[in-house]
């Protein structure tokens, strides 16, 4: 049977807990989980520091500013246009059909809710995932492209598998567990910025014996 928590174990033990999302609120890991689309981390927490300055971290706040001064904004996140029309789109949804609060949007039925997400414009499964587990704290698996690199390399993918088929092959193969999913997908994350890199550095490698590619390959 495929042991994927034995790969979670492993990773575990080598980078412990990571105690993700670095937000302070809920409504700064949706916000987040948007301007990190096609760019690195470091470029969103300029965006989110400019935001901040601007005293701008609520939906209101988002709503009162004018596109263009909100593109300025976030525009070190890069595609700042569309990230902040799809900025401005999620919280004029979220105040027309939850009262601008993140709760009532988090506290229905897990699929019905994602499905609602993934109709929204800019919102894909990658970031409405991300929204519902570190946001929402809904156990909802986050698949990205670090996911399907390890696990391709390990040999449970194939590395042509749809994002549903690989988050249902987690979500079936793991205990419903939100703080497990949480931890699993931010030490994909570590582990393919310090060892699985596009070149990996398979030596010292915490899953170096169990990885079809080491085999194949070293
Ligand atoms: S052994 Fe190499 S290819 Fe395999 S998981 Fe580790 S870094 Fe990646």
């Amino acid at each position: 049977m495929l042991d994927l928590l034995n790969i979670y174990q492993k990773l575990l033990d080598h980078y412990g807990t990571r105690d993700w999302w670095p937000a302070e609120s809920p409504f700064e890991v949706v916000i987040g989980a948007i301007l990190t689309q096609n760019t690195n981390w470091n470029n969103v927490e300029k965006a989110m520091t400019n935001l901040r300055q601007a005293d701008a971290l609520t939906v209101d706040a988002i709503m009162n500013l004018t596109l263009a001064e909100l593109e300025q904004l976030i525009r070190p996140s890069g595609f700042f246009r569309q990230k902040a029309e799809r900025l401005h789109l999620f919280c004029r949804y979220l105040l027309d059909q939850y009262q601008g609060d993140l709760k009532y949007l988090f506290d229905q039925d897990l699929n019905l809710v994602r499905n609602e997400l993934l109709k929204l414009k800019g919102i894909g499964p990658e970031t409405a995932d991300s929204m519902l587990l570190y946001a929402g704290q809904r156990p909802s698996f986050v698949v990205d492209a670090y996911t399907n690199r390890l696990f391709g390399r390990l040999g449970v993918l194939s590395g042509k598998e749809k994002y549903t088929t690989v988050r249902d092959l987690f979500m079936s193969h793991l205990p419903e567990d939100i703080q497990l999913y949480n931890e699993y997908h931010a030490l994909i994350v570590i582990h393919c910025k310090d060892f699985c890199r596009k070149r990996p550095l398979c030596n010292n490698c915490p899953c170096v014996d169990i990885c079809l590619y080491k085999q194949q390959n070293c």
